[in-house]
């Protein structure tokens, strides 16, 4: 029998790009997840993808009390090991930093189990680091502390010297203290720290949301409550601060604060979206359009005698995908369409097409059907042959059509049906109409459409479109929408291109 383990594992401070290797072949293979609060849903959505992991949400709920909650989470790994189980507990930042990884260390010890520690990217050294504040630095500091402000200081129960803290000149980075900053601030004053030591609070540190509050130790209190800081947020006290002015960063990047919906589907949104995200947008992925698989059983059927076929052809990525799938299912590779010729309509679609060892016999001109039918009726192997066609349910008839009129006989077989994502919708819809969203990409005609219907008229004209070209414009104002963006080529490069160089 295989043993169970338990990876502590830090997830870093919330841009998912900090997550370490480690933690991420971990999150590959494991068969459960233990996570909390501040570890985002994105990195797990994009960590785990489909894989059938059990997922244990422990964060703090309304009324809890840390400790027993504490326990509980205790309790649930050790269980989850005892079956056998492959546990990452994922924590934010590192989880031996304030996270009470040490205290589920020493209960895996006790009970047994075999544990790993991976250590994670912590916000205290992140944060500043995004924020542009080295936390040592020649001449400014040769020490930091990293320190809780959790404990009132008021109380006289705190562990924490803050006098003793504030007689040196290292750099304080200060954990969960956002409730309790001004009684942090007066112990540190009544230590004799300066009044002038320069500060900042972080707020949501290394996430698009990103926000840096500045002042000196004798402000930052009233500056944090004047500007609506809320955890997590990140104290950094010390002359390092100062370094910021020059080495700011985060924010100054193209596309910081800009909040883009990328409207493609799920699966192709990923250049797009990748591309305006290292620029410094909030990327707000809206899978417009989900891809639902329909009965089977026709394709297996069209497969067991692919043998008669003469031609397979494919009009998209996805149709690729959905049949070499089904392919591989009933034990059949490339070999076994050997003696078929194989038509792409596009580049896209031949590349999914070599992916699987199949290089297409035809690729046309334009990559539409028009252009596939036109490619098809200058050959003399069409008339009289047999053409299987796999597709969407919705897909045109010109190509089938097109066929027939040339001769050939066509089994269309729908494999796949693309529906609109009521989820994704709804959320995006409420962004929208709360004013939260600064652009909207549409990469096509048929992606404006699907918007609209997605988030409904009102919603959609809410916020100004980046159109990947002319025909997309047209059909995007038709609807009603504004386009303030049109990219000078139809392809994604030029689209982000001519987002960035809007004036703002
Ligand atoms: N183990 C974590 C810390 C957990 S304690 C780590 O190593 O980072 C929780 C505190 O961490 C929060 O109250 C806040 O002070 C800080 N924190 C965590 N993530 C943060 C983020 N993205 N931005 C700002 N502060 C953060």
């Amino acid at each position: 029998m295989t043993r169970g383990i338990v990876y502590l594992v830090g997830a870093g401070p919330g841009d998912p790009g900090l997550l370490t290797i480690r933690g991420r072949e971990l999150l590959g293979s494991c068969d459960d997840v233990v996570y909390d609060a501040l570890v985002s849903e994105e990195l797990l959505a994009s960590e785990l993808r489909d894989r059938d992991v059990g997922r244990h949400f422990v964060g703090k709920r309304g009324g809890d009390t840390g400790s027993a909650r504490q326990g509980e989470i205790e309790v649930l790994l050790v269980k989850l090991a005892r079956e056998g189980r492959r546990v990452v507990r994922l924590k934010g930042g590192d989880p031996f930093v304030f996270g009470r990884g040490g205290e589920e260390a020493e209960a895996l010890a006790r009970a047994g189990i075999p544990f790993e520690i991976v250590p994670g990217v912590t916000a205290g050294i992140a944060g500043p680091a995004y924020a542009g504040i080295p936390v040592t630095h020649r001449g400014a500091a040769t020490a930091v502390t990293l320190v809780t402000g959790h404990e009132d200081p008021e109380k006289g129960e705190a562990g924490t010297d803050w006098g003793a803290l504030a007689r040196t000149s290292a750099t304080l980075v200060l954990y969960m203290g956002v409730r309790t900053l001004p009684d942090v601030v007066r112990a540190l004053l009544a230590g004799g720290r300066a009044p002038d030591t320069a500060a900042a609070v972080i707020e949501r540190a290394t996430s698009p949301g990103q926000r840096v509050v500045t002042g000196t130790l004798s402000t930052i209190a009233d500056r944090s409550r004047e500007t609506g800081v809320a955890a997590p947020a990140i104290t950094i006290i010390g002359e390092v601060v100062r370094l910021r002015e020059d080495i700011e960063w985060f924010e100054r990047r193209p596309l910081a604060g800009q909040r883009i919906v990328v409207t493609r589907a799920r699966a192709q949104a990923s250049s797009l979206s990748a591309r305006l995200r290292e620029l410094g947008a909030e990327v707000i992925e809206m899978p417009a359009i989900r891809l639902e698989p329909l009965d089977p059983a026709p394709l297996h059927r069209a497969l067991d005698s692919v043998a008669t076929y003469d031609w397979l052809m494919f009009t998209s990525q996805n149709a690729v995908d959905v049949v070499w799938r089904a392919m591989r299912a009933r034990g059949l590779d490339a070999r076994s369409l050997g003696h078929a010729r194989i038509a792409a309509i596009g580049r896209a679609t031949a590349d999914a097409l070599l992916g699987c060892g199949l290089a297409a016999d035809v690729v046309p001109e334009r990559f539409v059907a028009e252009s596939l039918v036109e490619a098809l009726g200058r050959r003399d192997d069409v008339e009289g042959r047999r053409v299987l066609l796999p597709r969407a349910a919705q897909a045109r008839d010109v190509l089938p059509d097109g066929l027939r009129a040339l001769g050939a006989d066509v089994d269309v077989i729908p494999i796949y049906r693309t529906v609109l994502d009521g989820d994704g919708a709804a959320r995006v819809a409420d962004r929208l109409r709360a004013g939260e969203i600064d652009l909207v990409t549409l990469s096509s005609s048929s992606t404006a459409r699907f918007f609209v219907d997605a988030v409904g008229a009102e919603a959609a004209r809410a916020a100004p479109a980046a159109s990947i070209g002319p025909v997309t414009s047209e059909a995007a104002t038709a609807l009603g929408l504004r386009v303030a963006v049109e990219s000078r080529q139809s392809t994604i490069p030029a689209l982000v291109d001519a987002i960035v160089a809007r004036p703002r």
